[in-house]
């Protein structure tokens, strides 16, 4: 499989077949697809117009991948950070907690995961990828609070009832 800077440069590429651009798009969700594939798939269609017919606006697959592209900046970073600090403990012989962290789930999924593709938060992906993070990195608990929106009723194991957010990711939901 492709890198998503790869695939990215396909999604922009007016050359090719705006057909395949929209598939090109759809394949950067599985390497990035913060609230899980066909959510995140659901949100960039529609906050940026991705049409039915895609000859109609082939310029929308270019607009969501900025967005998309906008929230990966958020992460990597982070991810980076992070796995710099394990090499350092690493080489120091010390052992480091082994901690679920959001980013280090298949696809980005464990940040925001949406298990209802129609349920996903309004904002566009950067902010709540950001808001996700930022609270992991200040220890927030998600158990007691929905890191992106804030509803303070959350019941264990579902995902929210405001934003649709489930913490944790599919395979680890929290
Ligand atoms: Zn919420």
């Amino acid at each position: 499989m492709t890198s998503f800077p790869a695939t990215a440069v396909q999604v922009r590429d007016r050359s090719r077949d705006p057909r395949r651009r929209r598939v090109s798009l759809r394949n950067c969700l599985y390497h990035f697809a913060p609230y899980g594939f066909h959510a995140t798939w659901n949100h960039l269609a529609a906050a940026h117009r991705i049409p039915r017919r895609i000859e109609a606006d082939p310029e929308s697959l270019a607009r969501a991948l900025d967005e998309l592209e906008a929230a990966r900046v958020v992460v990597l970073p982070r991810a980076a950070a992070f796995a710099a600090d394990q090499r350092e403990r690493k080489r120091h012989g010390r052992r480091f907690p082994i901690a679920a962290h959001p980013w280090d789930s298949w696809g980005g999924h464990g940040i925001a995961y949406c298990p209802d593709p129609g349920k996903h938060p309004f904002e566009p992906l950067p902010v709540v990828v950001g808001r996700v993070l930022d609270a992991c990195a200040a220890g927030a608990d998600p158990r007691g609070r929905c890191l992106v929106c804030g509803d303070e009723d959350r019941r264990p194991r579902r995902a929210c009832r405001h934003c649709g957010v489930l913490p944790g990711g599919r395979n680890n939901p929290i």
